[in-house]
């Protein structure tokens, strides 16, 4: 089994570590709903995408089923 021969310092781990960050994306608004979603997606809260519907959002209302 391969051994590192010398020992990675603080500073070495540390500058290989400078680029691990994650990065936040950049949401595009909905052209629909006006809700920020990810760009070549469709939209989640509204199922439009391409300024037509193409998944149908359900609806549940939770209190029918209480009884
Ligand atoms: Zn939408």
């Amino acid at each position: 089994m391969a051994v590192p021969q010398n020992r990675t310092t603080k500073s070495r781990r540390n500058m290989r570590r400078s680029h691990d960050a994650l990065v936040a994306g950049n949401p595009q608004e909905c052209s629909n709903c006006g809700e920020l979603k990810r760009a070549h997606h469709v939209c989640p809260s509204c199922g439009h995408y391409a300024a037509r519907e193409v998944v149908a959002i359900a609806t549940v209302d939770l209190d029918e089923d209480a009884a």
